[in-house]
């Protein structure tokens, strides 16, 4: 009942904790109220990705013919995709049973409370309580899908991510509230398979986060694969008295409503802070998450907090970053701070949006003189081989020092070439550089070669 870590929460924050500890020689339990692998292998990023490939493999069945092949009709009965994805998660979460016993991890399976004295109450599924004693406790709850007042979500009509990904039958129709890497990718799934989806996004472009330039892109590509977008505006209220979901939504030039079978509500997550402790033992909070300092301290002396149930940016990859930095500053080795300017996000719909660092708004903001270059997919030949040519590279630069200051990219595959751009900014590589460093022809990657080039007026191919 005594151990060096326990870790509470079994997603990608705590599993990788538990490892990274286990390997450091710590006594180390993780505590699971549900699943292991948390929301990432069990509602978020693998089951999602499961979908959009079986929709990848549907479209190009049924684009057959752009590639020399005969026509076919593809067809599906939905279930079997859902129930695809749902094996892909459950492989992955027995995966992390494996690597548990393979690390002589302690697994607990109830839900967690923590108390003063560094201990923690598990109440397993039969009500049965048993209390273990940590020396350094770590709280890895993640988050659930955000509900708006004005949105609650019914489970059935209007719905969040989990329902998203088991719904018994495709709907016919779809109103996407959010757009979010949850809610663009789980409209370019839907509309795929033949669902009519309409997004509305409150903020002027879709994936918010991104560059301009990457966000009008998307949006005309989504709108010529038929999704219905609608920017400035915003969900009011929602009536499901009816057959099925009647949404109003607030346009600058006025209220109109939209109709559909479901409606998904992407808005965002909420970290599951309640009813874990947290108060009893001190453990401050703000605005709904828990605050740590840069090595993941609680304000409460041995009781820690990783991923998304923390103020940093809600992705798996960055819930493990922090919870491998937390136990080795445990460990008292010598750990470098995570570079919160460094961390890649993608977006899996088609095509496939990936960035890193600043966008070229936020450089001028932040005062740079930048050089900025583009390339687009449809001069490469790997791409047009691949019948990919939707895209395009844009690199940013500073223009004193060739610091390579943001990749954004849009096009199939990028999500798989952001990570160049991630090294080379942690080893400091200058644009320079990355013109002069040779890439495999054809591969797409050689576009960010070509796009660094273009910010130097020495693009080859263009
Ligand atoms: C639809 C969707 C798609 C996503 N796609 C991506 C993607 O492609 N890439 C990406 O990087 N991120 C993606 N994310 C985000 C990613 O899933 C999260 O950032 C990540 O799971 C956070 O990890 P975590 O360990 O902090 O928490 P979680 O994965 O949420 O895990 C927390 C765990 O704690 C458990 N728990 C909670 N309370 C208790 C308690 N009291 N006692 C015991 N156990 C408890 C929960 O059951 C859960 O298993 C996606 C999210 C969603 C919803």
């Amino acid at each position: 009942m005594n151990y060096d870590i326990i870790v509470i929460g079994s997603g990608p924050g705590g599993y990788v904790t538990a490892i990274r500890a286990a390997q450091l020689g710590f006594k180390t339990a993780i505590i699971e109220k549900e699943s292991l692998g948390g929301i990432c292998l069990n509602w978020g990023c693998i089951p999602t990705k499961a979908l959009l490939k079986s929709a990848q493999v549907f479209h190009y069945i049924n684009h057959a013919e752009d590639y020399g092949l005969n026509k076919v009709e593809g067809s599906f009965e939905f279930p079997n995709v859902i129930q695809r994805s749902r094996g892909v998660a459950n492989k992955m979460s027995k995966g992390i049973e494996f690597l548990m016993k393979k690390n002589k991890i302690d697994v607990i399976l109830g839900t967690a409370k923590v108390q003063k004295g560094k201990k923690v109450s598990v109440t397993d599924k039969d009500g049965k309580s048993t209390e273990y004693t940590g020396t350094h406790i770590i709280i890895a709850t993640g988050a659930r899908s955000r509900e708006l007042p004005n949105l609650p979500q019914d489970g059935k009509k209007v719905i969040g991510y989990r329902q998203a990904l088991s719904l018994p039958e495709q709907p016919k129709s779809m109103i996407v509230v959010g757009s979010g890497a949850i809610g663009v990718e789980f409209a370019d799934f839907y509309n795929t398979m033949g669902t009519k989806v309409t997004v509305v996004e409150f903020m002027p472009n879709i994936v918010p986060v991104e560059d301009e330039e990457i966000s009008k892109h998307l949006e005309k590509s989504l709108k010529k694969t038929g999704i219905e977008i609608m920017t400035n505006a915003s969900v009011e209220s929602v009536d499901t008295s009816g057959e099925g979901v009647k949404a109003t939504v607030k346009t600058a030039k006025g209220n109109i409503t939209l109709e559909a079978d479901i409606l998904l509500s992407a808005v965002g997550i909420a970290a599951n802070i309640e009813n874990i402790g947290l108060e009893d033992v001190g453990i401050q909070t703000d605005k709904g998450r828990v605050l740590v300092n840069e090595w993941y301290e609680t304000s409460v002396p041995g009781y820690y907090a990783i991923g998304d149930i923390i103020p940093t940016q809600a992705l798996a990859h960055v819930a493990s970053a922090e919870g491998i930095t937390c136990v080795e500053k445990i460990k008292g080795m010598h750990v470098e701070k995570i570079d919160y300017g460094n961390i890649p996000g993608c977006t899996y719909c088609h095509p496939e949006v990936a960035s890193v660092g600043l966008t070229e708004k936020q450089a001028k903001e932040k005062g740079y003189e930048i050089k900025v270059g583009k390339f687009p997919l449809s001069a490469s030949g790997k791409a047009t081989a691949n019948g990919n040519t939707d895209g395009f590279i844009k690199v940013i630069f500073d223009a004193k020092y060739g610091e390579w200051l943001g990749c954004h990219m849009i096009g199939e595959g990028v999500t798989d070439m952001v990570a160049e751009a991630v090294v080379a900014r942690k080893l400091e590589t200058t644009g320079h550089e990355i013109i002069k460093s040779i890439h495999p022809h054809p591969t797409v990657s050689e576009a960010i070669m070509e796009a660094a080039a273009a910010a130097y007026g020495e693009v080859i191919h263009i």
